[in-house]
């Protein structure tokens, strides 16, 4: 059984076809570690996700997983979009789904960037 308690990773996910350029994204950033583009159906003024280019399908899995290096870098590259975005003075949101419970719909680890407006509380 997988970490995650999802399927093991499956390199045809529509995030594994934007990483290698097969599927158009807007993208806000990319560096070493991960890329930034924005959803392609916002539920905030600006909501991107990020993504590392490594092949983990949850952040349980990516927890598990990935090196030292790879976890730095793509938790620099979140702090750095937000910044990029003009998010910080206002705040924003970062928040991963994981498995079926959550809704996660695409099995590569994601993280969502929302800001842009007051967002109001965390509804579980
Ligand atoms: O966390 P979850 O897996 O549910 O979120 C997947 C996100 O990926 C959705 O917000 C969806 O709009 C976005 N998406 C995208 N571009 C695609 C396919 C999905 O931005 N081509």
């Amino acid at each position: 059984m997988p970490v995650s308690g999802l399927p093991p990773y499956d390199d045809g996910n529509i995030f594994a076809r934007i990483l290698r350029g097969e599927i158009p994204s807007r993208k806000v950033h990319e560096d070493e570690h991960a890329l930034a583009f924005h959803d392609i159906a916002p539920q905030a003024p600006v909501h991107v996700l990020v993504i590392p280019k490594g092949s983990y399908v949850s952040v349980a899995d990516f927890s598990a997983k990935a090196s030292p290096e790879e976890v730095a870098g793509f938790w620099r590259a979140v702090g750095l979009v937000a910044r990029q975005l003009g998010l910080e003075d206002q705040g924003f949101r970062v928040l991963t789904n994981m498995g079926s419970d959550a809704g996660q719909e695409v099995p590569h680890f994601h993280v969502h960037i929302f800001g842009g407006k007051p967002l109001g509380p965390m509804l579980a």
